[in-house]
């Protein structure tokens, strides 16, 4: 038996089962598919994400991989540049004042490969069917067998099963277009003249966003929801070529559709089960908030099951927080973007953002929230948050975290409960 069982080996369940294994408990992850998904999903880390990746030991080797993007641009598809966000101004904030632009699919094998090296298990081929909780613990049926543990945390992504067996709720709403992302092989630099990193490019008729991966840049574009995926992809160079036309169609490396939902479970806690990631809420992409937002909750799941006062206080509180984060936060500001990008009179949005832009204090404060070191401080977030409260850049409710913890006996899954004292 183990302390604790994750469904799912996504960047959400990894991050969360490392954060155990390095607190000494005994953590197995149920992994429906034959391997780690190779899918092009995430692309950006967020600083407090970031932080949170370097106390697991993991971030040398993401960034390696990734590449930093210090700025980002809002732009005006037909009059181009609006104003540029320089996250430098995030300095006295966080130690990582930049977005690493990296496919969330090259973090999870250096997840996994920490997580073996600290004693955990990935099995492979053992999609969660069930799930029985009771006072003691858990029982899951996976793959055709059982497995038994104190606590599972279900990070089974959006269609989670272990949500769906327990009963809980999932409510909200899908948005009306799907979202097309195309790779490609273009220099989309040298197309858009002034592009950054990540560029929102906004127009009252088709908004885009245009973002740099370390192998290529992605195109996001809104697609109509009823026309066959087949259809939109006959579409897409046309379509490419109207952002920018080198003359002939672009060179394409991959292209996928999503149907994209905005749903937030009805509780992260069912008694021994915690919901985190997809599984507990998704968001549109814009912004990037949706893999950030699951590996905080991952990570703060896990260090208030391991019972670490420091971290956050219990497991009932960080489950609340953690669906206030969601609800207050990843989907307030992504239904913004979302709401921003299509505005029929854009013209007061350009001149606020300008103004942003020429205004240090007003860009920090609105990029603390955007990336989510806010929603940290506010609820009581662990690393990321104590360590900007050290350097005195704190907003003053980051002690938050500490005054409440121990309002709630710990949890202790690691070596010290197993010797009798949780
Ligand atoms: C186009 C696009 C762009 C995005 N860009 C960003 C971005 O830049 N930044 C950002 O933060 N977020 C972004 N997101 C969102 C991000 O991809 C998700 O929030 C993230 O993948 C959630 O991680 P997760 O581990 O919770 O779930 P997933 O990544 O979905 O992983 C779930 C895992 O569980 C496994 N699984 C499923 N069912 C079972 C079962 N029954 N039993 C066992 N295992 C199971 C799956 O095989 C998978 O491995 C984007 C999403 C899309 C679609």
């Amino acid at each position: 038996m183990s302390d604790v069982l994750v469904a799912g080996a996504g960047p959400v369940g990894l991050a969360a089962a490392l954060t155990l294994a390095r607190g000494g408990a005994s953590v197995t992850v149920l992994e429906a598919g034959p391997g780690l998904a190779a899918e092009s999903r995430a692309s950006t880390f967020h600083p407090p994400t970031l932080e949170m990746l370097a106390g697991l030991g993991v971030l040398d080797r993401l960034m390696d991989r990734g590449l930093v993007a210090r700025t980002f641009q809002y732009r005006d598809r037909a009059t181009g540049p609006i104003a540029v966000l320089d996250l430098g101004v995030l300095a006295g904030d966080t130690p990582y004042p930049f977005r690493v632009q990296c496919e969330q699919s090259k973090l999870t094998p250096i997840l996994m490969e920490e997580l073996v090296r600290h004693g955990g298990r990935v099995l492979f081929g053992r999609r969660v069917t069930d799930v029985l909780a009771h006072a003691g613990g858990v029982v899951v049926t996976a793959g055709g067998g059982r497995h038994t543990a104190r606590w599972l945390i279900g990070a089974d992504g959006a269609h989670s099963a272990v949500r769906r067996s327990l009963g809980i709720a999932f409510e909200g709403l899908t948005y009306p277009e799907r979202f097309l992302v195309a790779s490609v092989e273009e220099d989309v630099a040298a197309l858009l003249p002034g592009l950054e990193p990540i560029n929102y490019v906004f127009d009252p008729g088709e908004w885009l966003v245009v973002l740099r991966t370390p192998d290529h840049w992605r195109v996001l574009l809104p697609t109509p929801g009823g026309s066959s995926d087949a259809e939109e992809l006959g579409r897409l160079p046309g379509r490419l070529r109207a952002v920018a036309d080198p003359g002939r169609d672009w060179a394409l490396a991959h292209a996928s559709l999503y149907r994209v939902h905005q749903r937030v479970a009805a509780r992260f806690r069912h008694g021994r089960v915690l919901l985190a990631g997809d599984a507990a809420h998704v968001n549109n992409p814009l912004g990037g908030l949706g893999m950030n937002s699951g590996i905080h909750d991952a990570v703060l799941m896990a260090r208030a099951l391991l019972g670490d006062p420091a971290g956050v206080d219990g497991v009932d509180g960080v489950a609340a927080r953690r669906r206030e984060v969601a609800i207050g936060h990843v989907r307030t500001i992504s239904h913004g973007n979302w709401e921003r990008m299509r505005s029929a009179d854009p013209a007061a949005h350009h001149a606020e953002l300008r103004a942003l832009a020429a205004d240090p204090g007003k860009a920090r404060a609105y990029l603390l929230r955007a990336c989510l070191i806010d929603s940290l401080r506010e609820t009581g977030g662990g690393a990321a948050t104590e360590s900007a409260t050290a350097r005195g850049a704190g907003t003053g409710t980051a002690t938050g975290a500490a005054t409440r913890a121990g309002t709630e006996p710990p949890t202790g899954v690691g070596p010290g409960a197993r010797a009798g004292t949780s």
